[in-house]
């Protein structure tokens, strides 16, 4: 990470901090790793994203529906899913630093340096030459062809080493690799060994491995063992959806980045099932939907980009992810898999229960496919937080932090600031938020000079702020200031509800999708 993106992000985290949206968790006791609360601000922050997905899901697509599945699950559904066995991380540590780390990660990261090298040549190329043709260059450039050489053969020896579980041949790779600790500097490392994310416990007063339950690692199983349930009691017709926002936990090896991988995180997932053959036709089609959604929130397009997998999970058959450009680059978003007919079957096979579908148009019964979009609340929090995070001079050489939360997403829509404590103007303050606070969060504060309580609304992202004066008890207007354009306008008490209604509805956001 770049030095100013370092402190830009660390700026993001403490501001976080100090209004209210995110603290590390029981922090009097020092905080407990990769574990955080949502703070008064944090928490309808998050709320608004949850609203802005779950609506998106349930009210634009007549054929999806939501569920609340519990995080307990019997104990097999981990086996059938595979997460007993195979929900592994390689672990590595560095005997010098004594860090920990994901060994496939730091061979990923090889794989990325050699990705930004042939960036930078392309880049010097494409200003040398006119007419540049990018994919001749990449297939004839000597220095370009040996660097995707390089990458193609790692990416083949650590797609082996993971599918056959091979963990001498992952530290080999390591080794062969010259790779360094980044904080020591040393190559001395410990043998890889796998690791299982999965958090357990146990359920009921005796204490054997008979009670032993996990904490969900995902969410979407428990709309996998519910497939029939939902189909049934909501006469689902194929293609349709199941949506579900809820707690998942993973115990990761390394958990470094703030919000952006925790312990315990929530994951806003839909799983869809489509008749087989089709789920090409699917996956394309949500990883479109999904992108746009994402866009749609204005945090800019380039912030955005597909990352296709090469290396298909065990149950997959085409998987991406969304990436967006987050302060330590670009990293995964939400993740949309076509995860075939493998979860229904398991679990036919371990329950020893039908899970198929009776086609009534093609007069059959199959076992759906499933093409699934999984994007984590907590990272579309730190991408909104992030991205709306400015820093900015004004022209009276002033500055500001403002967080430019996209308007239906901010924890309050608008406060209520009377400009005095006294000459009825707190009264008046009081009739007015009566009269909109049945339609938006609103946030009242009488408390020191204007210019100062302007500032704290912006850097908590409130659109607008609505200010009381002597004027608006003679002639019933009041002004309205804008938090982007820092305007401020005198208007009608009767129009405001409009005016606020106009940019912050969930509503309006909804239809530009
Ligand atoms: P990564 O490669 O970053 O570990 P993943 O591919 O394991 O992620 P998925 O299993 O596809 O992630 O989970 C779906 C989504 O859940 C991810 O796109 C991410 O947004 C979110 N997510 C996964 N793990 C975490 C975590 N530890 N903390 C916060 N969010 C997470």
């Amino acid at each position: 990470m770049a030095n100013t993106e370092d402190n830009l992000f660390k700026n993001v985290i403490s501001h976080a901090k100090e209004y209210g949206f995110i603290f590390p968790s029981s922090e009097i006791y020092d905080g407990l790793s990769a574990v955080y609360d949502y703070g008064q601000n944090g928490a309808e922050l998050k709320n608004n994203i949850k609203e802005y997905w779950w609506k998106f899901m349930t009210l634009l697509h007549d054929n999806i529906v939501g569920i609340d599945a519990a995080i307990f699950m019997h104990p097999t559904t981990w086996k059938a899913s595979g997460h007993v066995d195979a929900f592994n991380d390689p672990m590595i540590d560095n005997k010098d630093s004594k860090k920990r780390y994901r060994a496939d990660q730091l061979i990923e990261g090889v794989i990325e340096k050699l990705e930004e090298k042939i960036e930078k040549e392309i880049e010097k190329a494409a200003k040398r030459f006119e007419n540049f043709d990018r994919a001749m260059f990449v297939s004839t450039n000597a220095r370009v062809v040996e660097y995707q050489k390089k990458i193609d053969e790692i990416n083949d020896r650590l797609k082996t080493a993971m599918a056959n579980n091979d963990m001498v041949a992952m530290k080999q790779l390591v080794d062969d690799l010259e790779i360094a600790d980044p904080i020591s500097g040393t190559k001395n490392w410990t043998d890889v060994r796998q690791f299982n994310l999965m958090f357990s416990t146990e359920m009921g007063s005796v204490a054997d491995d008979a009670n032993k339950i996990y904490l969900r690692p995902e969410t979407a199983q428990g709309i996998f063992v519910n497939f029939l349930n939902v189909q049934k009691t909501g006469r689902m017709k194929i293609p349709f959806g199941i949506a579900q926002i809820g707690k998942a936990f993973r115990n990761e090896i390394v958990a470094r980045q703030f919000i952006f991988r925790m312990r315990e995180f929530e994951q806003m997932e839909m799983q869809f099932f489509v008749k087989p053959g089709e789920e090409m036709k699917w996956y394309e089609f949500w990883k479109a939907k999904r992108l746009k959604w994402h866009q749609a929130l204005g945090l800019g397009n380039d912030n955005y980009r597909y990352h296709d997998h090469l290396n298909l999970a065990h149950y997959a058959n085409a998987a991406c992810d969304i990436q967006f450009n987050f302060p330590m680059g670009f990293r995964e978003l939400e993740g949309i898999h076509s995860r075939t007919d493998f979860d229904l079957k398991s679990h036919e096979k371990y329950s020893g229960k039908k899970l198929q579908y009776f086609d009534s148009e093609d007069n059959q019964n199959y076992i759906p496919y499933v093409v699934e979009t999984s994007v984590g609340l907590d990272r579309m929090f730190l991408s909104v937080l992030a991205s709306s995070y400015k820093e900015e001079k004004l022209e009276d050489g002033s500055e500001r932090v403002v967080l430019k939360i996209p308007a239906p997403l901010a924890p309050n829509k608008v406060a209520i600031l009377p400009l005095m404590k006294k000459d009825g103007l707190p009264e008046k303050a009081h009739e007015i938020m009566n009269l909109l606070k049945f339609d938006f969060r609103c946030f009242y504060e009488e408390k020191d000079a204007i210019g100062k309580r302007y500032r704290r609304q912006d850097a908590i992202g409130t659109p607008y702020c609505i200010t009381i004066d002597h004027q608006t008890l003679q002639d019933n207007t009041v002004t309205i200031r804008n938090r982007d354009t820092m305007k401020q306008d005198r208007v009608a008490i009767d129009a405001v509800k409009a005016i606020i209604s106009e940019s912050v509805s969930m509503a309006e956001l909804l239809k530009t999708i």
